[in-house]
C-alpha cells in the first residue's frame, strides 16, 4: 500500500536508517561514556566505538583514520578548513577560489573572510553546471592558498571535474578543499586519487542523524595544519575541541560502512528509478533537465517546469509529494535559486524548477504516483 505524503527531499535531509539507530542507540544508555576518560571502562568503550567510526569514515574515502576530525556537520567542517586554512597560511597568501554554485555554507564562510581581508575569486559556472578548468587556471595567483569547489551540487546533482582540479591544485602548491556532502556514500570518493587536501560530509545526508559529520584533513604530501575555530580540551588533535558526540560519531561510522556496502547496487536501483521518473516528464512540453545529466549524482533530477507559475506548481505537488523548488522560500517575496542563477536559467523558469531527491527508501510504486501526479498537475495549471 502506498503511503502518502512521499518524501522526495532527500538532498535537505534523509530519514535515520534502522540498522544506524540501532547501532548508535546504546551509546546514549549504557555505553554513555566520555570518549576522554583513560581511567575507566567506560571511557575506553566510548572510545573503542569512536575508533571504529573513525575507521569507517577513512575508508569510505580512502583516507587515514588519522585524518578525519569530527565535527557537528558539514557546515561546521566547512568553517573550520575556510577559515582555519585562511588563518593558518596568513604569511603565504590571502586570496582563495570558489564557485558561484557553492552551498551557501561556503559562499557565506567566504563573504565572512572577506570582511577579514582575505580575496576571494567566485568562478561562474557553464551553462551545465561545471566550472571551466580553464577560467579556474587563469584565476591561480601566487597569493593563491586554497581553491574550495564542490563535488556534487545539492540542487542540481551535478558533478565537478574534482580529480583535474585536484591535479590543478597540487601543480600549483594550493590547498584543494571539497565539499562532498551531497557525494559521499553515493559516488566513489578518493581522496588519494583525486589529491583532496580536506573534504567534509555530514551524517543526517546518508541516512544517519542531524549534527554530526566530520572533515578530512591531509597529513602528508602536504600535510595541511589549520587554526582551530573552537578552543578547549584539545580534542580531535586540538583542531575541534568539546566532548565527542559519541552516539552520533558511532551512528557516522555505520553510515559510511553501509554507503560502502550498499554504494553499487543502490545507485544503480536509484538512478533506475530517478531515470523513469525524469523520461516520463521530460516528454511534456517544455520541462527540462537543469544541469548536466550525464556527470551528475545518481539521485536526483531538477527539472524546469517552463510557463507554470512555479508557487501554484509547488503548492499542488506538495500536497502529496515532498519536493524542494528552485528558488530560496524564505521570505514572502521567494529569490530564485542562487545556483540555477548562475547556469543562466532564467529567473521565472528558476522559481518554476522543482528537485526530485530519490533515496534508500525510495519505490517503484512513490515513482509511479509521482509521475502520474506531477503530469496531471503540469497539464492542469
Ligand atoms: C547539507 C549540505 C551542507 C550543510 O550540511 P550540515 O551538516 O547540515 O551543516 C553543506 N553542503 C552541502 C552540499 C549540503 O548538501
Amino acid at each position: 500500500m502506498l503511503k502518502l505524503p512521499i518524501y522526495l527531499d532527500n538532498n535537505a535531509t534523509t530519514p535515520v536508517d534502522p540498522e544506524v539507530l540501532e547501532t548508535m542507540l546504546p551509546y546514549f544508555t549504557e555505553h554513555f561514556g566520555n570518549a576522554a576518560s583513560r581511567n575507566h571502562s567506560f571511557g575506553w568503550v566510548a572510545e573503542e566505538a569512536v575508533t571504529l567510526a573513525r575507521e569507517q569514515v577513512a575508508q569510505l574515502i580512502h583516507a587515514e583514520p588519522a585524518e578525519i576530525v569530527f565535527t557537528s556537520g558539514a557546515t561546521e567542517a566547512i568553517n573550520l578548513a575556510l577559515k582555519g586554512a585562511y588563518e593558518m597560511y596568513a604569511t603565504k597568501g590571502n586570496h582563495m577560489i570558489t564557485c558561484l554554485t557553492e552551498h551557501k555554507a561556503v559562499l557565506d564562510t567566504c563573504k565572512h573572510l572577506e570582511k577579514s581581508g582575505a580575496e576571494v575569486t567566485y568562478l561562474p559556472v557553464n551553462s551545465d553546471g561545471t566550472v571551466d578548468l580553464n577560467l579556474l587556471k587563469t584565476a591561480i595567483r601566487p597569493n593563491t592558498i586554497l581553491i574550495s569547489i564542490m563535488m556534487a551540487n545539492n540542487e542540481t546533482g551535478v558533478l565537478q571535474p574534482v580529480k583535474a582540479i585536484g591535479a590543478l591544485a597540487k601543480a600549483h602548491g594550493i590547498l584543494f578543499f571539497t565539499d562532498a556532502t551531497q557525494a559521499v556514500g553515493k559516488i566513489p570518493v578518493d581522496v588519494q586519487g583525486d589529491n583532496i587536501d580536506m573534504l567534509c560530509l555530514s551524517a543526517h545526508k546518508i541516512y544517519g542523524p542531524k549534527g554530526t559529520g566530520a572533515l578530512y584533513v591531509r597529513r602528508k604530501n602536504p600535510r595541511v595544519r589549520l587554526a582551530a575555530q573552537i578552543d578547549g580540551g584539545g580534542h580531535e588533535k586540538g583542531m575541534r575541541s568539546g566532548t565527542l558526540n559519541v552516539p552520533g560519531i558511532v551512528a557516522l561510522g555505520k553510515c559510511c560502512a553501509l554507503g560502502m556496502q550498499k554504494m553499487n547496487e543502490e545507485s544503480k536501483r536509484i538512478s533506475g528509478l530517478r531515470d523513469e521518473l525524469e523520461k516520463n516528464l521530460i516528454q511534456l512540453n517544455n520541462i527540462n533537465v537543469n544541469g548536466n545529466s550525464t556527470h551528475r549524482l545518481p539521485n536526483v533530477t531538477n527539472l524546469s517546469f517552463a510557463g507554470i507559475p512555479g508557487g501554484r506548481l509547488l503548492t499542488e505537488i506538495s500536497r502529496t509529494i515532498a519536493v524542494s523548488s528552485g528558488s530560496a522560500c524564505t521570505s514572502a517575496n521567494p529569490e530564485p535559486s542562487h545556483v540555477l542563477k548562475a547556469m543562466g536559467v532564467a529567473d521565472d523558469v528558476a522559481k518554476s524548477s522543482i528537485r526530485f531527491g530519490l533515496g534508500r527508501f525510495t519505490t517503484g510504486e512513490e515513482i509511479e504516483y509521482t509521475i502520474d501526479t506531477v503530469k496531471k498537475i503540469a497539464a492542469d495549471l
